[in-house]
């Protein structure tokens, strides 16, 4: 994640969007933006006659859950951790990779790979990258992307020792949380298989940009919205830095501005699943792994903590997040693929 993104080729907050890349193999199914807007149309929640939260599952024991769900995510959030930084090229990164395949694999996914070279400006050489993918549910187009990145940020250029500034930093929360949540996710579809296609998207080289060079950011959904899966789902929803012990989760200006009924949903659904971490006020425009998806045109939002005091620093560590705040975001997400709010 970095900050604005008005230097983004072909991306006008505000203004009608991205120019999607067509090609004749997307064109039925990617959906410009542009016209979206300029049409008044949305295509999000089905049968919004109602509120959309109203049309959401009794709340019942999804607490319980959400729990559950954010103890498995901050066992497998500790696990990267304990691979040390996951900069690519890094020994950590290639036994991290290794582990998110096992992970799905054993949930039962179909798992795929796309692995890519490339060279970011600040690395001296070119690094290969992995994107990782699993399908769960019927093999259909249509459904949920669910992403995040499992890179972590090779230097810490915030630490406040500036003797470690150039050393790779643990991600904890900035790599680890989002993939851990999604593994978890994962696990869970075992005993209860979605009804909707969920493809979970595990993205590379998220974090490889310098600071204030925005267009250095993600590598890997790059490369994905350029080689986008024959399947492609209705909506994606990118989780990034979802565990810190001071959560404040939100949604980026991003999503508020060309989703705002997704906006009012997941508003409501916070409301509903008592989420005492979620904060319904406007974010900041962010960068972030969303952005690459909205310019091939696909729905794509950002559920973020922007706050977190120790992002880019050494403190981004396993004992500065937590399994409760985790849970919350879980149950978030989870409430996203179960409320029938997606085909
Ligand atoms: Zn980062």
């Amino acid at each position: 994640m970095t900050r604005g993104c008005r230097d983004l080729p072909g991306f006008r907050p505000g203004t009608g969007g991205a120019e999607p890349v067509r090609s004749r193999r997307h064109r039925p199914v990617v959906r410009p933006l542009a016209a979206l807007l300029l049409c008044g149309a949305f295509w999000g929640p089905a049968g919004a006659a109602l509120p959309p939260w109203q049309a959401a599952p009794p709340a019942g024991n999804a607490a319980a859950a959400g729990d559950a769900l954010g103890e498995r995510a901050f066992t497998h959030l500790k696990a990267q951790c304990a691979f040390g930084p996951r900069n690519p090229g890094s020994s950590g990164h290639a036994r991290c990779g290794e582990y998110i395949r096992e992970v799905l694999v054993r949930a039962g996914g179909a798992v795929s790979t796309q692995t890519f070279s490339h060279k970011a400006p600040a690395l001296p050489e070119p690094v290969e990258l992995t994107n990782i993918l699993a399908r769960f549910g019927p093999q259909r187009a249509g459904g949920i992307l669910l992403g995040a990145h499992w890179d972590t940020r090779p230097w810490a250029e915030r630490d406040p020792d500036p003797a470690r500034r150039d050393e790779p930093i643990l991600g904890a929360n900035d790599g680890a949380s989002g993939t851990g949540l999604l593994l978890a996710l994962a696990e869970s579809f075992r005993a209860e298989p979605p009804q909707i296609p969920v493809l979970l998207v595990f993205f590379d080289g998220e974090d490889l940009g310098r600071e204030g060079y925005s267009g250095e950011y993600l590598a890997g959904s790059r490369h994905f919205a350029a080689n986008l899966p024959e399947l492609i789902p209705e909506m994606a929803v990118i989780v990034d830095l979802v565990a810190s012990s001071s959560m404040v989760l939100t949604l980026d200006l991003t999503t508020r501005t060309f989703f705002p009924e997704w906006g009012t949903l997941i508003d409501g659904l916070a409301r509903r699943l008592d989420l005492t971490a979620y904060d319904g006020n406007w974010g900041p425009e962010l960068i972030d792994d969303h952005i690459p998806l909205l310019e091939v045109g696909l729905p794509a939002i950002c559920l973020i903590d922007f706050r977190d005091p120790f992002w880019h620093t050494h403190k981004d560590r396993p004992e500065n997040c937590s399994a409760v705040n985790l849970g919350q975001t879980g149950r978030l997400v989870h409430a996203l693929i179960t409320g029938g709010f997606l085909r």
